[in-house]
């Protein structure tokens, strides 16, 4: 099972709930951190850097000699990387995508292709969690790439937890497509509510099966929970208000950790996410029948 982790916003405890989940396994697991501008995942667990793999982006370059200056491959280029004004034309490099169609529509062969480096994936072991993580260098925009190179380390039969970046952006969709369930991270506030409906949209564009953790139970109002009655989305786990939690967080230790008692909530919510993610596979051969909580929350 591969199993995105998002929020519409950060600091709502989306990795919090990554790191826990993949503690409670009982077996390997694989937990990519996609929040490549910001990764803290390994912040919870002890591990060190066992590999480190640099990753580029193929970025044109114009050779002058060649280029008459047609324009091709700027109104080609979707992104506004490549631009010419009848003569050899300017490359930005941060807009570009390395997706290589400005080099296979010139009709001269004046584009070849140079590395730029991006920023790095690494692979952690603790225990039973493989964490692979992805860094963007200082200054670098475009997350997409590197969160394709984090996916890239799935493995066939192993399961994965993502923990995406916040928001609804392209980053955040890069890291959730192809996912088989998707677990909304939020509060119980009207920011929540509001950051909540955004990242649901998002999700049911995507057509993945979702699932919402409310966090910190006790500030706020109950408006996230009557959404998710409204809208037929199962509350798989809430985690309450407490303290002991935040010290546990700033310290870095991991709630099932620091405070056993969490445990069997985060345990259950693995059964909950499993058993249903079967279900749907199961309701997707079975014609239609669908009595899943969860595929409704599609
Ligand atoms: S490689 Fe793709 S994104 Fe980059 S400049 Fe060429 S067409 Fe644009
Ligand atoms: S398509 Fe090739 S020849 Fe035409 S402007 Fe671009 S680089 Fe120059």
């Amino acid at each position: 099972m591969i199993l995105a982790v998002a929020s519409g916003k950060g600091g709502t405890g989306k990795t919090t709930v990554s790191v826990n989940l993949a503690r409670v396994l009982n077996s390997k697991v694989l937990l990519l951190d996609c929040d490549v501008e910001e990764p803290n995942a390994h912040l919870f667990l002890n591990g060190v850097v066992q590999r480190e793999e640099v990753i580029t982006l193929p970025i044109p370059e114009v050779d002058e000699s060649l280029c008459d200056g047609c324009g091709e491959c700027g109104r080609f280029c979707q992104y506004h990387a490549i631009v010419s004004f009848g003569a050899t034309p300017l490359v930005f490099p941060e807009m570009c995508h390395g997706c290589g169609g400005c080099m296979k529509v010139c009709p001269r062969q004046a584009i070849h292709e140079m590395d730029k480096r991006i920023g790095v994936v690494e692979t952690f072991q603790a225990e039973n969690i493989i964490l692979i993580q992805g860094r963007l260098d200082v200054g670098v925009a475009m997350a997409p790439p590197l969160i394709r190179a984090v996916k890239a380390k799935l493995q066939n039969g192993t399961h994965a937890i993502l923990d995406a970046p916040p928001g609804t952006s392209c980053p955040v969709i890069a890291t959730m497509r192809d996912t088989d369930f998707v677990l909304l991270v939020t509060e119980p506030t009207p920011f929540g509510l509001h950051d909540l409906r955004l990242t649901v949209e998002t999700v049911r564009e995507l057509g993945i099966p979702l699932g919402v953790v409310v966090n910190r139970v006790g500030i706020g109002d109950d408006r996230v929970h009557v959404y998710c009655r409204e809208q037929n989305i199962p509350v798989l786990l809430e985690i309450p208000d407490d303290r002991r939690i935040a010290e546990a967080y700033s310290r870095g230790h991991l709630i099932v950790e620091a405070l056993p008692e969490y445990r069997e909530l985060f345990e259950r919510l693995v059964t909950v996410v499993f058993e249903h993610t079967t279900c749907d596979l199961h309701v997707a051969g079975s014609q239609g029948t669908n009595a899943c909580a969860l595929h409704n929350g599609r």
